[in-house]
C-alpha cells in the first residue's frame, strides 16, 4: 500500500467518527468569555487562522465543537485620570482592531453576530460566531458616549469592572495594597452615578450588562438599575469555592430572580484552593520575564514562551489544575440554587482560564460528555451551552426596541 492510498482510508475511516460526534453536538455552543492579546492578529503567532499557541483559534474552535465565543475588549485598571482614561481607549481600540481584522481576514470562518439571530444564522450555514464583548467598562474613559461608540464598533455586552475599583463600581478585587476598601466593608461604595447611567445606557441600546468581577454591592445595585436582567460572563459559586469571583448563593439567586444567567467559569482557582500552585506560577512568571529581559511579567509577551509552556508542565505535576469534575460540581451547585435556565458556560481561555478535560477550544466536545455522564439531560445541555445566554440577549434586544 502506497502512503496516498494509506491517507485516504485513513481520511476514510476517520471521517465518519468526526462527523457522527458533530452529530451529537448540542444546537449551539458558546462560550461567553475568550481574551485576546493586544497584538491579536498583528504578530503572526497570532493569527488565528492558523495552528497557534492560543488557546482558541479557529480551527481549535471548528475541531473541538465550539461555535460562539464572546471576544473580549479587556483593558487593565489603572488611574482615574485623564492619561489613564486616554490609554484605556487606545487599548481597548487595539483590541477592537484586532477582531475586525480576524473577521475580515476569514470571513468564510467566522462572522460576527450582533443579534442572537445572526449567531444561530451563522451556526446553521457551519460558520463561527463572534460577538464583542467588553470587559472593564474603564476604557469608556469616562465617557458615556463612548458606549454608544463601542456598540457601533460591535460590542454587546459591557463587563463593568475589573481587578482594582474604577469610575462606574467598586471591584470584587479591589486595589487593597494602595488603599482601596475591601469587597463588603463599611468603605465599599458599589455603584457610582456613572456606573448607574451606563448601565441605563446599555438597557437602551440593547446591550448585554456583565457583573462578572463587581463586587457584591456593586451587583446589587446593577440589579436594581437595571430594567433588564442581568448576566455574569465568567464566574463561580463561592459555596463550593470561597473567592470573592465566585458569587453567593444569595447573589445567584437574584440574578435568577430577576431573569438573568451566570456562566460558570472554567477558572484554575475559582474551581480549587491551591495556594502552592498559584506561587510556583508567581515565581515561573518572575523568571521568564527576567530571562527576556522585561522590567515585569506581560502574560501577552510571556504566556507562549516555550519556557513559560516547560515551566507550566512541571508545575502540572506538582500541582495538579482543576478538572471538569471541579467544573461539573460548580455548575451542579449553581444549578440547583439558580434553576437550570439560569446557568451557562465560559472559559476564560487565554486570560487565565483553561481546566484539566477543557484545556483549549479543541477539547470543548469533554465538557458536553462530562454534563451527560453528570445526568444532565440534552435539552438541560442546550440551555447550559448557549439557550439561557440567547434568552437574555433576546429580552435584552427587545427592551431596547420599545
Ligand atoms: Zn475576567
Amino acid at each position: 500500500m502506497n502512503a496516498t492510498t494509506r491517507l485516504a482510508l485513513l481520511a476514510a475511516l476517520t471521517w465518519p467518527a468526526v462527523s457522527a460526534q458533530a452529530a451529537q453536538d448540542p444546537p449551539v455552543t458558546i462560550d461567553t468569555h475568550v481574551d485576546i492579546p493586544f497584538n491579536y492578529m498583528v504578530e503572526p503567532r497570532f493569527d488565528v487562522g492558523h495552528d497557534t499557541r492560543l488557546l482558541v483559534d479557529l480551527g481549535k474552535m471548528e475541531r473541538g465543537g465550539l461555535n460562539a465565543a464572546f471576544f473580549v475588549v479587556w483593558v487593565p485598571q489603572h488611574a482615574l485620570d485623564a492619561a489613564g482614561y486616554a490609554k484605556a481607549v487606545q487599548q481597548a481600540s487595539r483590541k477592537y482592531d484586532g477582531i475586525g481584522r480576524m473577521l475580515m481576514m476569514y470571513p468564510d470562518r467566522i462572522r460576527l453576530a450582533t443579534t442572537p439571530e445572526q449567531l444561530l444564522a451563522n451556526r446553521k450555514a457551519g460558520l463561527l460566531s463572534a460577538t464583542i464583548e467588553i470587559e472593564n467598562a474603564y476604557s469608556l474613559g469616562h465617557d458615556i458616549r463612548r458606549l454608544d461608540a463601542a456598540f457601533d464598533r460591535g460590542a454587546r455586552s459591557v463587563g463593568l469592572v475589573h481587578v482594582g475599583n474604577n469610575d462606574l463600581c467598586s471591584s470584587s478585587m479591589p486595589d487593597t495594597e494602595h488603599g482601596e476598601p475591601a469587597m463588603n466593608s463599611a468603605g465599599d461604595q458599589g455603584m457610582s452615578e456613572f456606573g448607574r447611567a451606563v448601565v441605563k445606557r446599555a438597557n437602551e441600546l440593547g446591550m448585554l450588562v456583565d457583573i462578572s468581577h463587581a463586587s457584591d454591592k456593586c451587583v446589587r445595585d446593577a440589579l436594581a438599575v437595571s430594567a433588564t436582567p442581568l448576566i455574569a460572563s465568567h464566574s463561580g459559586a463561592r459555596a463550593v469555592l470561597d473567592h470573592p469571583r465566585n458569587l453567593p448563593d444569595g447573589l445567584l439567586r437574584a440574578l435568577a430572580a430577576k431573569g438573568g444567567v451566570v456562566q460558570a467559569v472554567a477558572y484554575k482557582e475559582f474551581l480549587k484552593h491551591d495556594p502552592g500552585r498559584a506561587a510556583a506560577e508567581k515565581k515561573l512568571q518572575a523568571a521568564v520575564a527576567k530571562q527576556a529581559g522585561e522590567k515585569a511579567y506581560d502574560s501577552d509577551n510571556d504566556d507562549y514562551r516555550p519556557e513559560m509552556e516547560a515551566g507550566m508542565a512541571e508545575i502540572q505535576k506538582k500541582y495538579p489544575l482543576a478538572t471538569l469534575d471541579d467544573y461539573v460540581k460548580q455548575i451542579r451547585h449553581m444549578v440547583q440554587v439558580a434553576g437550570i435556565d439560569h446557568v451557562g458556560l465560559a472559559s476564560d481561555f487565554d486570560g487565565g482560564g483553561g481546566i484539566t478535560g477543557w484545556k483549549d477550544a479543541s477539547e470543548t466536545r469533554n465538557v458536553t460528555a462530562a454534563l451527560r455522564k453528570a445526568g444532565f439531560s440534552e435539552p438541560d445541555i442546550a440551555k447550559l451551552w448557549g439557550g439561557n445566554l440567547l434568552r437574555v440577549w433576546g429580552e435584552v434586544e427587545r427592551h431596547a426596541q420599545h
